[in-house]
């Protein structure tokens, strides 16, 4: 019997095999969650000009610098009006201002605003009472953004801020990796589809609605194709179907039983197998492999270990082919609230509930840990990651835990 694969060399060998898509261009608003696909160069300067960062005087900075301003205001005349969205025409001169809003451009010979607060206006002159720095309240050309400077690197999740950066660059269209598509299948006699009429002989095929759910979450796009039965035939039909997509996931019908194909007819359509068993718990029959040049992967059919696997090696292998450059979830440290024990021998992912003791992070798990136990997973904030050689854990001893959102109100 071939031995057990332990989870980190899985996953080399997964995302050695997957590799980015295609590049296509949408626009900005869909842009959201995509990854760019090419590194973003400023095409120009932000600010455009040097602008004013207040509502006030645009001024020679020569004829305010005097000390003791509040005593002995000095008054300057103002010749124009510049609100945001208009050039000043005229230029500051000798005991001169222009009145400025927030944004618009500074005018030639100022070279300091002072903002309306300090001032005291009147028709056609304002009198100064503060004295402030040299350059105060301008906002450079340049300070944000300089022209041909590398703004947002190829390989960037757009988040609201490289939405509002790309914007300001002007890109209405954006240079995307192109969203895997994901074929998925149900096995099992056992299994009705979710808008069937049957019977207690049945239970929903709830693997492929939690799978495509986690395809969309991470940012691919689920192709469900139904429900195989117990047999090659009908399975390997559905497996070729799936191939039109950029990966296949089957749940279901990869242990040892009398009625799993799984590996039968992986084998029959001529896939290149890369492993057949991890060394985790929940999840040890799992099959991954290259069929015509595309990823699959034979998931079990319990629905907790479908779902841990599928986070351990599935979603890594969406998010390089979707063009990240980094394939984990959010990792932090946790203090264990239980007592554990488990064999020296696979890795094991608990279902934890996170809580925030006097300031300190402390997960415990969600309760009865069985594979087919769903509810696990919905009560989890994340999964405890046990290694291989723990044996035992103590309440009080130091855990990794991998998030498995990012919403979290931790009190
Ligand atoms: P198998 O790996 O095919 O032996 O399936 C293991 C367990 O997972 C069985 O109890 C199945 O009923 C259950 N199972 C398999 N596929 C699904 C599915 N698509 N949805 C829900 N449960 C499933
Ligand atoms: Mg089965």
């Amino acid at each position: 019997m071939q031995g057990l694969t332990p989870l980190h060399e899985a996953q080399k060998i997964v995302l050695a095999a997957a590799q980015p898509l295609a590049v296509e261009k949408v626009g900005l608003l869909d842009a959201l969650g995509r990854v760019l696909a090419e590194d973003i160069i400023a095409p120009r300067d932000n600010p455009p000009w040097d602008n004013s960062a207040m509502d006030g005087f645009a001024v020679r900075w020569e004829d305010i610098k005097q000390e003791h301003a509040i005593t002995k205001p000095i008054l300057l005349k103002v010749i124009e009006e510049v609100p945001a969205g208009k050039v000043p025409a005229k230029v500051v001169g000798r005991g001169q201002a222009i009145r400025i809003m927030t944004g618009a451009p500074i005018p030639k010979g100022a070279n300091t605003v002072v903002k309306v607060e300090d001032t005291e206006p009147s028709e056609a002159s304002v009198r100064i009472f503060k004295e402030v720095e040299r350059g105060a309240n301008i906002r450079p050309q340049g300070e944000d953004v300089k022209k041909g400077d590398c703004i947002i690197a190829k390989g960037t999740q757009i988040r609201p801020a490289e939405a509002g950066m790309l914007a300001i660059l002007a890109k209405s269209f954006v240079p995307v990796y192109q969203r895997p598509r994901v074929a998925i299948l149900a096995t099992g006699d056992e299994l009705a589809d979710l808008d069937e009429r049957f019977d207690e002989t049945k239970i929903v095929n709830s693997n492929s609605y939690g799978t495509a759910a986690a395809v969309q979450e991470a940012g691919g796009v689920p192709v469900l194709l139904g429900i195989a039965q117990d047999q090659p035939a009908v399975l390997k039909e559905k497996i070729k179907q799936g191939l039109n997509a950029d990966l296949l996931v089957l749940s279901g019908g990869v242990s040892m039983g009398d009625y799993d194909f799984t590996k039968a007819v992986f084998n029959e359509l001529g896939a290149e197998m890369h492993f057949w068993k991890l060394a985790i718990r929940p999840g040890q029959p799992l099959a991954f492999g290259k069929i015509q040049g595309k990823l699959a992967f034979g998931l079990p059919g319990n629905p907790v270990s479908s779902m841990v696997t599928f986070e351990q090696l599935v979603r890594p292998a969406l998010l390089k082919m979707s063009g990240h450059r980094s394939y984990g979830r959010p990792v932090i440290q946790a203090v264990f609230q239980e007592k554990f024990s488990k064999r020296p021998d696979r890795r094991h992912f608990l279902r934890g509930i996170l809580n925030r003791e006097n300031g300190v992070l402390t997960v415990r798990t969600t309760g009865d840990q069985g594979s087919g136990i769903l509810t696990s997973m919905v009560k989890a904030h994340c999964l405890i990651d046990v290694p291989e050689d723990v044996e035992r854990l103590n309440p009080g001893d130091t855990v990794t835990v991998q998030l498995l959102g990012s919403n979290f109100w931790v009190c």
